[in-house]
């Protein structure tokens, strides 16, 4: 049993049943995964748009804005060297605007005013010092860009494991935020590379199964081992 501890909150989990959910939930993304762009890249800046442009914002809308906007800034030194109204252009139509002025504050930081082209940082805590980037955005962009093993929660993954872990956490409390976060670190595979495919096929299951409006858990992967399965429930019954 691995128990993750805070000064006042503790998360418990059985690594049998921890290791049951990762394995299935790993083997139902890479049949089901949609095709989407962010995810055939491993550069930082590429996944840094998508997740800031994906925030509060329909993954069918970002795909187009994702593909023009990094046409037309290619690396974080364009956007950096670019105008500020020049950026909320592209941004356009998209909503959010905080976000636009965020990445161009972030470029501008990181590169030295487009003067030279330093890496955005890889380390979960060194990416939410810069401009824009919280918890979620900076887990997103080491793990997916850099296969780190950093956890991320956005409200896909966590409505994903209160269901299947946590049942009666409440989602508004930052005693109930802090554990899911817990949890998420807690489960994390023990290798960079699986932890791309971990955290992707979390998003994913939160988007197409264990939707906010209903649950399928029919026809969900990690239904065996989900503490809020209805298959389960009526079983038990
Ligand atoms: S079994 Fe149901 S409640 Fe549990 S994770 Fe799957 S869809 Fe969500």
């Amino acid at each position: 049993m691995t128990r993750v501890s805070t000064a006042r909150k503790s998360v418990k989990l059985d690594e049998e049943r921890a290791s049951r959910f990762r394995r299935r939930l790993h083997a139902w993304y890479r049949r089901n995964a949609r095709d989407l762009p962010w995810r055939k890249t491993r550069d930082a800046y590429h996944v840094l748009v998508s997740e800031l442009m994906l925030q509060q914002t329909q993954v069918s809308r970002v795909v187009t804005y994702y593909s023009d906007f990094l046409r037309r800034f290619p690396t974080l030194s364009d956007v950096a060297r670019a105008r500020p109204a020049a950026v909320m252009e592209a941004w356009s139509g998209l909503g959010y605007y905080a976000r636009a002025r965020n990445l161009h504050a972030l470029a501008k930081q990181v590169t030295d005013d487009g003067r030279q082209s330093t890496p955005l940082p890889s380390a979960a805590d060194d990416l939410r010092s810069l401009p824009g980037i919280g918890a979620y955005t900076a887990g997103a962009v080491s793990s997916f860009a850099y296969e780190r093993r950093a956890a991320l929660v956005d409200t896909n993954v966590a409505r994903v494991l209160r269901r299947a872990f946590l049942p009666g956490t409440d989602p508004k409390t930052s005693a109930g935020q802090r554990r899911v976060w817990e949890l998420a670190e807690a489960l994390l595979p023990r290798t960079g590379r699986a932890t791309w495919t971990h955290n992707q096929a979390l998003m994913e299951l939160g988007a197409l199964v264990c939707t906010a409006r209903v649950a399928h858990c029919g026809r969900c992967p990690v239904r065996t081992v989900c503490r809020s399965s209805k298959q389960q429930a009526r079983s038990l019954s």
